[in-house]
Protein backbone atom coordinates (compact mmCIF):
# COMPACT_ATOMS: atom_id res chain seq x y z
CA UNK A 1 0.00 0.00 0.00
CA UNK A 2 1.30 3.45 -0.68
CA UNK A 3 0.44 6.96 1.29
CA UNK A 4 -1.74 9.30 -0.62
CA UNK A 5 0.59 12.17 -2.62
CA UNK A 6 0.65 15.90 -1.15
CA UNK A 7 -1.98 18.03 -3.06
CA UNK A 8 0.43 19.45 -5.88
CA UNK A 9 0.59 15.99 -8.12
CA UNK A 10 -1.14 17.96 -11.02
CA UNK A 11 -0.36 17.20 -13.78
CA UNK A 12 -1.67 19.61 -16.59
CA UNK A 13 -3.92 19.26 -19.81
CA UNK A 14 -2.83 16.97 -22.24
CA UNK A 15 -4.47 14.46 -25.01
CA UNK A 16 -3.53 11.54 -22.81
CA UNK A 17 -2.52 7.84 -24.10
CA UNK A 18 -1.98 4.93 -22.28
CA UNK A 19 1.47 3.79 -22.92
CA UNK A 20 2.24 6.97 -25.08
CA UNK A 21 5.21 8.72 -23.75
CA UNK A 22 8.81 8.59 -24.94
CA UNK A 23 11.48 10.67 -23.30
CA UNK A 24 14.87 11.87 -25.06
CA UNK A 25 17.12 10.50 -21.82
CA UNK A 26 15.44 8.41 -19.04
CA UNK A 27 14.26 10.36 -16.20
CA UNK A 28 14.90 7.70 -13.49
CA UNK A 29 15.92 3.79 -13.42
CA UNK A 30 12.74 3.09 -14.35
CA UNK A 31 12.33 5.07 -17.22
CA UNK A 32 16.16 3.90 -18.21
CA UNK A 33 14.48 -0.20 -17.77
CA UNK A 34 11.18 0.67 -19.56
CA UNK A 35 13.59 1.76 -22.55
CA UNK A 36 15.38 -1.52 -22.76
CA UNK A 37 11.94 -3.44 -22.23
CA UNK A 38 10.66 -1.32 -25.58
CA UNK A 39 13.99 -1.86 -27.27
CA UNK A 40 14.04 -5.92 -26.53
CA UNK A 41 10.42 -6.01 -27.19
CA UNK A 42 9.25 -7.50 -23.79
CA UNK A 43 5.18 -7.11 -23.47
CA UNK A 44 6.19 -5.25 -20.40
CA UNK A 45 2.67 -3.87 -19.82
CA UNK A 46 -1.14 -5.14 -21.10
CA UNK A 47 -4.27 -3.27 -20.80
CA UNK A 48 -7.00 -5.86 -20.32
CA UNK A 49 -10.73 -4.52 -21.04
CA UNK A 50 -12.27 -7.27 -19.06
CA UNK A 51 -15.86 -6.69 -19.50
CA UNK A 52 -17.55 -4.05 -22.05
CA UNK A 53 -20.76 -4.02 -19.20
CA UNK A 54 -20.62 -0.93 -17.80
CA UNK A 55 -23.83 0.67 -14.92
CA UNK A 56 -22.80 3.59 -16.66
CA UNK A 57 -23.57 5.13 -20.04
CA UNK A 58 -21.04 8.02 -20.03
CA UNK A 59 -21.70 10.16 -23.16
CA UNK A 60 -18.06 10.07 -24.13
CA UNK A 61 -17.95 5.89 -24.24
CA UNK A 62 -15.83 4.52 -26.85
CA UNK A 63 -16.49 0.75 -25.63
CA UNK A 64 -19.21 -1.22 -28.55
CA UNK A 65 -20.05 -4.55 -27.46
CA UNK A 66 -19.70 -7.08 -29.33
CA UNK A 67 -22.77 -9.94 -30.04
CA UNK A 68 -20.07 -12.33 -28.71
CA UNK A 69 -19.59 -13.88 -25.28
CA UNK A 70 -16.78 -12.07 -23.25
CA UNK A 71 -13.87 -14.44 -22.10
CA UNK A 72 -14.95 -16.72 -18.93
CA UNK A 73 -13.45 -17.10 -15.94
CA UNK A 74 -11.58 -19.98 -16.55
CA UNK A 75 -10.32 -18.35 -19.89
CA UNK A 76 -9.21 -15.42 -18.48
CA UNK A 77 -7.11 -17.74 -15.93
CA UNK A 78 -5.61 -18.87 -18.94
CA UNK A 79 -5.28 -15.85 -20.54
CA UNK A 80 -3.29 -14.30 -17.11
CA UNK A 81 -0.95 -17.41 -17.40
CA UNK A 82 0.02 -16.71 -21.25
CA UNK A 83 0.72 -13.41 -20.31
CA UNK A 84 2.86 -14.06 -17.08
CA UNK A 85 4.85 -16.32 -19.32
CA UNK A 86 5.68 -14.18 -22.22
CA UNK A 87 7.40 -11.53 -19.58
CA UNK A 88 4.29 -9.23 -18.79
CA UNK A 89 4.88 -7.85 -15.50
CA UNK A 90 2.38 -4.93 -15.15
CA UNK A 91 -1.13 -5.25 -15.85
CA UNK A 92 -3.84 -2.88 -15.95
CA UNK A 93 -7.29 -3.62 -15.56
CA UNK A 94 -9.84 -1.39 -17.02
CA UNK A 95 -13.78 -1.84 -18.66
CA UNK A 96 -16.52 -0.91 -19.26
CA UNK A 97 -16.64 -1.70 -15.56
CA UNK A 98 -14.49 -4.02 -13.86
CA UNK A 99 -16.82 -3.59 -10.40
CA UNK A 100 -19.58 -5.10 -12.84
CA UNK A 101 -17.82 -8.42 -13.64
CA UNK A 102 -18.33 -10.89 -10.28
CA UNK A 103 -15.79 -12.63 -11.07
CA UNK A 104 -13.31 -9.75 -10.84
CA UNK A 105 -11.40 -10.44 -7.58
CA UNK A 106 -11.13 -14.11 -8.76
CA UNK A 107 -8.99 -12.60 -12.03
CA UNK A 108 -7.45 -10.10 -9.96
CA UNK A 109 -5.96 -11.71 -7.09
CA UNK A 110 -4.54 -14.65 -9.82
CA UNK A 111 -2.93 -11.68 -11.43
CA UNK A 112 -1.30 -10.41 -7.90
CA UNK A 113 -0.54 -14.37 -7.46
CA UNK A 114 1.62 -14.77 -10.69
CA UNK A 115 3.33 -11.15 -9.53
CA UNK A 116 1.52 -9.07 -11.72
CA UNK A 117 1.91 -5.45 -10.08
CA UNK A 118 -1.95 -4.04 -10.91
CA UNK A 119 -3.67 -1.17 -12.15
CA UNK A 120 -7.12 -0.85 -12.09
CA UNK A 121 -9.07 1.56 -13.89
CA UNK A 122 -12.91 1.93 -12.59
CA UNK A 123 -15.67 4.90 -12.52
CA UNK A 124 -15.59 4.18 -8.85
CA UNK A 125 -19.47 4.28 -8.01
CA UNK A 126 -19.84 0.74 -7.40
CA UNK A 127 -17.09 0.74 -4.71
CA UNK A 128 -18.85 -0.35 -1.05
CA UNK A 129 -16.82 -0.64 2.07
CA UNK A 130 -16.79 -4.83 1.54
CA UNK A 131 -15.28 -4.13 -2.33
CA UNK A 132 -12.93 -1.32 -1.43
CA UNK A 133 -11.37 -3.47 1.05
CA UNK A 134 -10.77 -6.17 -1.24
CA UNK A 135 -9.25 -3.99 -3.24
CA UNK A 136 -6.65 -2.67 -0.66
CA UNK A 137 -5.85 -6.30 -0.29
CA UNK A 138 -4.93 -6.35 -3.63
CA UNK A 139 -2.52 -3.88 -3.03
CA UNK A 140 -2.59 -2.11 -6.35
CA UNK A 141 -0.20 0.04 -7.37
CA UNK A 142 -2.60 2.76 -8.06
CA UNK A 143 -6.79 2.76 -8.79
CA UNK A 144 -8.00 5.62 -11.59
CA UNK A 145 -10.99 6.86 -10.96
CA UNK A 146 -12.73 9.47 -13.52
CA UNK A 147 -14.01 12.93 -12.10
CA UNK A 148 -16.20 14.31 -15.31
CA UNK A 149 -18.04 16.68 -13.18
CA UNK A 150 -17.94 19.10 -10.12
CA UNK A 151 -21.39 19.61 -9.30
CA UNK A 152 -24.03 16.94 -8.96
CA UNK A 153 -26.08 18.11 -12.40
CA UNK A 154 -22.47 17.82 -14.54
CA UNK A 155 -21.42 14.40 -13.30
CA UNK A 156 -24.68 12.73 -14.01
CA UNK A 157 -24.95 14.73 -17.23
CA UNK A 158 -21.42 13.32 -18.40
CA UNK A 159 -21.80 10.11 -17.14
CA UNK A 160 -25.22 9.15 -17.99
CA UNK A 161 -25.94 8.17 -14.24
CA UNK A 162 -27.75 9.36 -11.03
CA UNK A 163 -26.14 10.88 -7.74
CA UNK A 164 -22.49 9.76 -9.82
CA UNK A 165 -20.57 12.91 -8.08
CA UNK A 166 -21.35 11.73 -3.81
CA UNK A 167 -20.64 7.83 -5.16
CA UNK A 168 -17.34 8.78 -6.75
CA UNK A 169 -16.11 11.00 -3.97
CA UNK A 170 -17.05 7.98 -1.44
CA UNK A 171 -15.53 5.02 -3.16
CA UNK A 172 -12.05 8.01 -2.92
CA UNK A 173 -12.51 8.07 0.47
CA UNK A 174 -13.20 4.48 1.06
CA UNK A 175 -9.72 3.48 -0.92
CA UNK A 176 -7.95 6.55 0.81
CA UNK A 177 -8.96 5.10 4.20
CA UNK A 178 -7.40 1.67 3.53
CA UNK A 179 -4.60 3.59 2.09
CA UNK A 180 -4.89 2.86 -1.85
CA UNK A 181 -3.43 4.93 -4.00
CA UNK A 182 -6.07 6.90 -6.22
CA UNK A 183 -5.38 8.88 -8.85
CA UNK A 184 -8.84 11.27 -10.16
CA UNK A 185 -8.94 11.78 -14.18
CA UNK A 186 -10.93 14.12 -15.91
CA UNK A 187 -11.98 14.43 -19.70
CA UNK A 188 -12.13 18.30 -20.58
CA UNK A 189 -15.61 18.38 -22.73
CA UNK A 190 -17.53 21.60 -23.30
CA UNK A 191 -20.15 20.03 -20.76
CA UNK A 192 -17.68 20.38 -17.98
CA UNK A 193 -15.37 23.13 -19.20
CA UNK A 194 -16.76 25.40 -16.68
CA UNK A 195 -15.90 23.03 -13.84
CA UNK A 196 -12.50 22.50 -15.07
CA UNK A 197 -10.93 24.85 -11.39
CA UNK A 198 -13.73 23.61 -9.55
CA UNK A 199 -12.52 19.82 -9.97
CA UNK A 200 -8.55 20.34 -9.29
CA UNK A 201 -10.16 22.10 -6.11
CA UNK A 202 -11.83 18.43 -5.48
CA UNK A 203 -8.65 16.58 -6.37
CA UNK A 204 -6.13 18.86 -4.67
CA UNK A 205 -9.38 18.29 -1.05
CA UNK A 206 -8.77 15.25 -1.35
CA UNK A 207 -5.13 14.96 -2.01
CA UNK A 208 -5.01 12.93 -4.79
CA UNK A 209 -2.72 12.38 -7.87
CA UNK A 210 -5.08 14.62 -10.84
CA UNK A 211 -4.82 14.65 -14.77
CA UNK A 212 -6.80 16.65 -17.19
CA UNK A 213 -7.11 15.20 -20.36
CA UNK A 214 -8.31 16.31 -24.14
CA UNK A 215 -9.17 13.44 -25.50
CA UNK A 216 -12.66 12.15 -26.92
CA UNK A 217 -12.10 9.19 -29.32
CA UNK A 218 -14.08 7.99 -31.77
CA UNK A 219 -16.15 4.40 -30.69
CA UNK A 220 -14.16 1.13 -31.64
CA UNK A 221 -15.86 0.61 -34.77
CA UNK A 222 -15.05 4.28 -36.22
CA UNK A 223 -18.41 6.19 -35.47
CA UNK A 224 -17.56 9.88 -33.77
CA UNK A 225 -20.73 9.73 -31.18
CA UNK A 226 -19.00 12.30 -28.95
CA UNK A 227 -17.30 14.20 -31.22
CA UNK A 228 -19.91 17.45 -30.90
CA UNK A 229 -18.70 17.60 -26.77
CA UNK A 230 -14.54 17.70 -27.92
CA UNK A 231 -13.11 21.22 -27.01
CA UNK A 232 -12.71 23.97 -29.76
CA UNK A 233 -9.47 25.19 -30.60
CA UNK A 234 -10.35 28.19 -28.70
CA UNK A 235 -11.32 26.75 -25.39
CA UNK A 236 -8.27 24.63 -25.61
CA UNK A 237 -6.13 27.35 -26.29
CA UNK A 238 -7.95 29.00 -22.86
CA UNK A 239 -7.00 25.67 -21.15
CA UNK A 240 -3.60 26.00 -21.89
CA UNK A 241 -3.25 29.58 -21.16
CA UNK A 242 -4.85 28.47 -17.48
CA UNK A 243 -2.42 26.12 -17.07
CA UNK A 244 0.99 27.90 -17.72
CA UNK A 245 3.67 24.95 -18.08
CA UNK A 246 6.25 25.52 -19.67
CA UNK A 247 6.52 24.58 -23.43
CA UNK A 248 9.27 24.43 -25.87
CA UNK A 249 8.80 24.08 -29.08
CA UNK A 250 10.63 21.38 -30.33
CA UNK A 251 10.86 19.91 -34.53
CA UNK A 252 10.28 16.43 -34.52
CA UNK A 253 13.28 14.48 -35.89
CA UNK A 254 13.10 12.31 -38.71
CA UNK A 255 13.70 8.69 -36.55
CA UNK A 256 11.90 9.63 -33.83
CA UNK A 257 8.85 7.36 -33.34
CA UNK A 258 5.78 9.23 -32.18
CA UNK A 259 4.43 6.93 -29.82
CA UNK A 260 5.75 3.63 -28.08
CA UNK A 261 2.60 1.04 -29.76
CA UNK A 262 3.66 -2.54 -30.27
CA UNK A 263 6.77 -2.03 -28.60
CA UNK A 264 6.30 -2.90 -25.01
CA UNK A 265 2.68 -3.08 -24.50
CA UNK A 266 -0.84 -3.87 -25.95
CA UNK A 267 -4.26 -4.75 -25.30
CA UNK A 268 -6.51 -7.30 -24.61
CA UNK A 269 -10.15 -7.16 -25.43
CA UNK A 270 -13.54 -8.58 -23.31
CA UNK A 271 -13.54 -11.02 -26.58
CA UNK A 272 -9.85 -12.36 -26.25
CA UNK A 273 -8.48 -10.25 -29.15
CA UNK A 274 -5.30 -8.89 -29.02
CA UNK A 275 -4.55 -5.29 -30.26
CA UNK A 276 -1.84 -3.10 -30.60
CA UNK A 277 -3.62 -0.42 -27.99
CA UNK A 278 -6.62 0.47 -26.36
CA UNK A 279 -7.07 3.05 -29.80
CA UNK A 280 -5.49 0.96 -32.58
CA UNK A 281 -8.08 -1.78 -32.84
CA UNK A 282 -6.22 -3.16 -35.74
CA UNK A 283 -6.47 -7.20 -34.36
CA UNK A 284 -3.29 -8.73 -33.96
CA UNK A 285 -4.38 -12.40 -32.79
CA UNK A 286 -7.24 -14.10 -30.96
CA UNK A 287 -6.63 -15.77 -28.19
CA UNK A 288 -9.98 -18.19 -27.72
CA UNK A 289 -11.72 -19.60 -30.49
CA UNK A 290 -11.42 -21.83 -33.14
CA UNK A 291 -8.23 -19.65 -34.82
CA UNK A 292 -6.58 -19.40 -31.05
CA UNK A 293 -2.75 -18.82 -30.93
CA UNK A 294 -0.78 -18.30 -27.97
CA UNK A 295 0.53 -14.52 -26.66
CA UNK A 296 3.66 -15.16 -27.37
CA UNK A 297 2.77 -16.22 -31.09
CA UNK A 298 1.17 -12.84 -31.29
CA UNK A 299 2.94 -10.79 -29.86
CA UNK A 300 6.23 -12.42 -31.44
CA UNK A 301 4.54 -12.75 -35.36
CA UNK A 302 1.34 -10.70 -35.45
CA UNK A 303 2.09 -8.22 -38.65
CA UNK A 304 0.53 -4.76 -37.43
CA UNK A 305 2.60 -5.26 -34.52
CA UNK A 306 5.98 -6.33 -36.60
CA UNK A 307 5.24 -3.43 -38.70
CA UNK A 308 4.70 -1.02 -36.04
CA UNK A 309 8.04 -1.65 -34.58
CA UNK A 310 10.11 -1.07 -37.51
CA UNK A 311 8.16 1.70 -39.25
CA UNK A 312 6.03 4.06 -36.87
CA UNK A 313 8.53 6.78 -36.91
CA UNK A 314 8.05 10.65 -37.89
CA UNK A 315 9.92 9.95 -41.09
CA UNK A 316 7.10 7.64 -42.20
CA UNK A 317 4.13 10.06 -41.62
CA UNK A 318 3.37 11.69 -45.36
CA UNK A 319 1.02 14.31 -43.57
CA UNK A 320 3.04 15.24 -40.59
CA UNK A 321 6.55 15.36 -42.56
CA UNK A 322 5.27 18.76 -44.31
CA UNK A 323 3.52 20.15 -41.39
CA UNK A 324 4.07 23.72 -40.00
CA UNK A 325 2.82 22.89 -36.81
CA UNK A 326 4.49 19.91 -35.96
CA UNK A 327 7.34 21.18 -33.40
CA UNK A 328 3.60 21.81 -31.69
CA UNK A 329 2.08 19.02 -32.04
CA UNK A 330 1.80 17.23 -28.74
CA UNK A 331 -0.76 14.35 -29.55
CA UNK A 332 -0.43 12.36 -32.56
CA UNK A 333 -2.06 9.17 -32.21
CA UNK A 334 -1.77 6.23 -34.68
CA UNK A 335 -4.90 4.71 -32.97
CA UNK A 336 -7.17 8.34 -33.59
CA UNK A 337 -5.61 8.44 -37.24
CA UNK A 338 -6.41 5.20 -38.16
CA UNK A 339 -9.94 5.43 -36.42
CA UNK A 340 -10.57 9.22 -38.68
CA UNK A 341 -8.80 8.31 -41.71
CA UNK A 342 -8.49 4.80 -41.68
CA UNK A 343 -4.45 4.93 -42.24
CA UNK A 344 -2.53 4.67 -38.67
CA UNK A 345 0.22 6.82 -40.73
CA UNK A 346 -2.02 9.75 -41.19
CA UNK A 347 -2.29 13.20 -39.18
CA UNK A 348 -5.54 13.22 -37.40
CA UNK A 349 -7.84 16.46 -36.87
CA UNK A 350 -8.14 15.95 -32.70
CA UNK A 351 -3.91 16.49 -32.71
CA UNK A 352 -3.97 19.03 -35.11
CA UNK A 353 -6.55 21.39 -33.11
CA UNK A 354 -4.28 20.57 -30.08
CA UNK A 355 -1.34 21.65 -32.04
CA UNK A 356 -2.86 24.99 -33.49
CA UNK A 357 -4.15 25.72 -29.43
CA UNK A 358 -0.61 25.49 -28.40
CA UNK A 359 0.92 27.44 -31.04
CA UNK A 360 -2.04 29.97 -30.42
CA UNK A 361 -0.92 30.26 -26.87
CA UNK A 362 2.41 30.48 -27.42
CA UNK A 363 2.20 33.47 -30.16
CA UNK A 364 -0.80 35.43 -28.80
CA UNK A 365 -2.40 37.23 -31.49
CA UNK A 366 -1.01 35.40 -34.33
CA UNK A 367 -2.90 34.08 -37.29
CA UNK A 368 -2.67 30.02 -36.76
CA UNK A 369 -1.30 28.07 -39.71
CA UNK A 370 -3.38 25.19 -41.19
CA UNK A 371 -2.40 21.80 -41.02
CA UNK A 372 -2.01 19.49 -43.84
CA UNK A 373 -4.50 17.80 -42.61
CA UNK A 374 -7.29 20.28 -42.42
CA UNK A 375 -6.02 21.36 -45.67
CA UNK A 376 -7.00 17.56 -47.00
CA UNK A 377 -9.90 17.58 -44.90
CA UNK A 378 -11.14 20.93 -46.75
CA UNK A 379 -10.36 19.90 -50.07
CA UNK A 380 -12.38 16.68 -49.31
CA UNK A 381 -15.45 18.60 -48.48
CA UNK A 382 -15.29 20.75 -51.71
CA UNK A 383 -14.91 18.08 -53.91
CA UNK A 384 -18.24 16.38 -51.62
CA UNK A 385 -19.69 19.58 -52.16
CA UNK A 386 -19.04 19.93 -56.01
CA UNK A 387 -20.00 16.23 -56.74
CA UNK A 388 -23.92 17.10 -55.18
S1 LIG B 1 -0.58 18.96 -36.25
FE1 LIG B 1 -1.65 17.35 -37.44
S2 LIG B 1 -0.60 17.23 -39.44
FE2 LIG B 1 0.70 18.40 -38.01
S3 LIG B 1 2.14 16.92 -37.14
FE3 LIG B 1 0.37 17.00 -35.75
S4 LIG B 1 -1.09 15.42 -36.46
FE4 LIG B 1 0.44 15.76 -38.10
S1 LIG C 1 -1.56 4.60 -31.10
FE1 LIG C 1 -2.34 6.28 -29.83
S2 LIG C 1 -3.16 5.34 -27.95
FE2 LIG C 1 -1.90 3.82 -29.02
S3 LIG C 1 0.13 3.98 -28.06
FE3 LIG C 1 0.13 5.33 -29.86
S4 LIG C 1 -0.51 7.37 -29.20
FE4 LIG C 1 -1.01 5.85 -27.58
Amino acid sequence: MTDQLPASSFQPPTPQFDACGERATPADAYDALLGRLRAEHVPYTILWELTHRCNLACVMCYNVSRAEPELTTAECLDVLAQLAAAGALRLTLTGGEILTRRDFFTIAGRARALGFALDLKTNGTLLTPDAAERVADLDPVQVDISLLGATVETSDAVMGGRDTLRRILRGVRLLQERGVRVKLNTLLLDLNLAECQAMLDIAQEFGVYYEQTFKISPNDDGRLKAARYQLSTSQMTGVLLADRTPFLPKPPAASRRTCQVGLASCLVSPYGVVYPCNELRIPAGRLVGERRQRFADIWADAPILRQLRSQHTFANLPDCRGCPLAAYCEGRCAGLAWKERGDPYAGHSLACRHAQARYAEQHLGMSVPETPVQAWILRARDTESHAD
